[in-house]
């Protein structure tokens, strides 16, 4: 018997709001490894697996499996002379790409059907297969630029995913938003000219790779499709909602999406090792609330994700049930606990920074509150602090 005192439990949401989500899945991402002690690693996908098996979510999953890129699909984000270069290590020794990035005789192999995963995940999201869907690939992806591999990527899965989109699926405008605690670099230098992708990013500032800055806004008629929110480190659930919450969705709602694609990174979880922030799981399912709603507001529910980052196993796996927990309309996240958690004169500082940057663009974000001098006085010595840390 339940004591008069003790917390009710929260009922599961109605049946009614159960949907059926993807995963994309397939041994050979496993062939990609990068070494002994490497944090990006196949053990990665390993933990997930099992998670399939819970009886809660093994009758809400379809299993995707992918397929590889095709040249063209790979030619509509990166070089001939990048794609030839990265061909040319398919089962050969190990070769240091860039200082992070290594590729085994699998590596290439596992990079093609990382991108065509993603691109499978959104066919299926497109024809209805699947409610939504979430890619569980390796090698993450958004940090490789045009010509260049970066920060344990070789293709940009995110971006491949999402000319994919607009070429052969013919949906006009993709929103890519990235909670990675790494500023996506690649996904934005492909797209930063371009109004028909509005790229948002939360991350880490002063970090790798060193870009990301409010400032970066996108390029000639791509100005104002850029939206960068770098995060000081400590930032925790209720920050990472606030900016959801007060510069996403008013954005994305005026933008109008056609389809909502997202890189998943799980390196802000608190107990990351590379990481400094402090997301919880709980934090990523309110997350994904979000990217549901503004999903279900614009474009029938159409959201794929992507895995990017996320290096502690045990966080990691939380992370991703509970955010599969939340796709599959298992939980029903309220978020306003977490928004009210939040650090307001911090929330304020950046979304007056990134307001300030962007109103021409989006007259939706007048009327941010604008902080007091002390306040912006104290914003800027915690940057520069941080900066020289950095
Ligand atoms: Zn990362």
């Amino acid at each position: 018997m339940r004591p008069k005192d003790s917390p009710r439990p929260k009922p599961a949401p109605p049946a009614s709001l159960r949907r059926r989500t993807g995963i994309v899945k397939d041994p050979r991402y496993a062939e990609h490894c990068m070494g002994p002690g490497e944090p990006e690693c196949p053990e990665r996908l390993d933990v997930l697996y099992p998670l399939l098996d819970e009886p809660e979510l093994a009758d809400a999953v379809t299993i995707i499996t992918p397929r590889p890129a095709k040249n063209a699909e790979l030619e509509t984000v990166h070089a001939a002379r990048y794609i030839r270069r990265l061909e040319a290590t398919a089962g050969g020794t190990p070769t240091y790409l860039d200082e992070d990035t290594r590729t085994a005789p699998g590596s290439h192999d596992a990079a093609l059907l990382a991108a065509g995963g993603l691109c499978r995940a959104i066919k299926a999201v497109h024809t209805g297969q699947v409610d939504n869907a979430f890619a569980w690939v390796r090698p993450p992806g958004h940090h490789a630029e045009r010509a260049a591999s970066g920060g344990f990527c070789l293709y940009n899965n995110i971006a491949i995913g999402t000319r994919f989109a607009q070429n052969r699926l013919k949906l006009a405008r993709i929103l890519v938003v990235d909670f990675d605690l790494h500023h996506g670099n690649g996904t934005q230098h492909c797209f930063e000219d371009d109004p028909s992708v509005l790229f948002f990013s939360t991350h880490r500032a002063f970090t790798y790779p060193h870009t990301g800055r409010v400032k970066e806004i996108g390029k000639g008629p791509g100005r104002g499709f850029t939206i960068n929110t770098p995060l000081l480190s400590g930032a925790g659930d209720g920050d990472f909602l606030a900016l959801f919450e007060r510069l996403l969705r008013p954005v994305a709602m005026a933008f109008k999406p056609d389809l909502v694609l997202v890189s998943a990174g799980f390196d802000i979880h608190t107990q990351d090792p590379l990481g400094g922030m402090r997301v919880t799981p709980d934090g990523f399912a309110a997350m994904t609330r979000i990217l549901m709603e503004v999903a279900d507001a614009c474009c029938q529910g159409r959201l794929v994700l992507a895995l990017e980052g996320g290096y502690d196993l045990d966080a990691l796996r939380a992370s991703v049930r509970e955010v599969l927990r939340e796709m599959t309309g298992r939980r029903r996240t309220d978020i306003r606990p977490m928004l009210a958690a939040a650090d307001q004169k911090r929330v304020d500082y950046i979304c007056w920074r990134v307001s300030e940057a962007h109103r021409k663009y989006w007259p939706c974000l007048n009327g941010q509150p604008v902080p007091t001098v002390r306040a912006r006085l104290k914003g800027m010595l915690a940057r520069w602090a941080a900066y020289f840390k950095s």
